[in-house]
């Protein structure tokens, strides 16, 4: 279990995550996180997983023009505008 530790909030809105922190959960620069606020006034912080624009499945999305889709639905978009 991580240690609670307290850090305060840039001039530019960014904090920085304990070293050890970082290390275990596997945070390297560059990877996207998600912040999801919570219902009891806290932040919820997780690793950004793209998912499908159209059905929300995280499995075989590909992003293209700000557009990310699953292979199904990506076959079934492409299959529309072609007819
Ligand atoms: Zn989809």
């Amino acid at each position: 279990m991580v240690d609670v530790s307290f850090k305060k909030i840039t001039k530019s809105g960014g904090i920085t995550l304990p070293r050890q922190m970082r290390q275990e959960l596997g945070l390297l620069p560059g990877v996207a996180l998600e912040i999801h606020p919570t219902d009891d006034g806290g932040l919820l912080l997780c690793k950004h997983t793209p998912s499908c624009h159209l059905c929300g499945s995280a499995d075989d999305v590909k992003t293209c023009k700000g557009l990310t889709l699953c292979r199904k639905c990506s076959e079934a978009f492409s299959q529309e505008v072609t007819e």
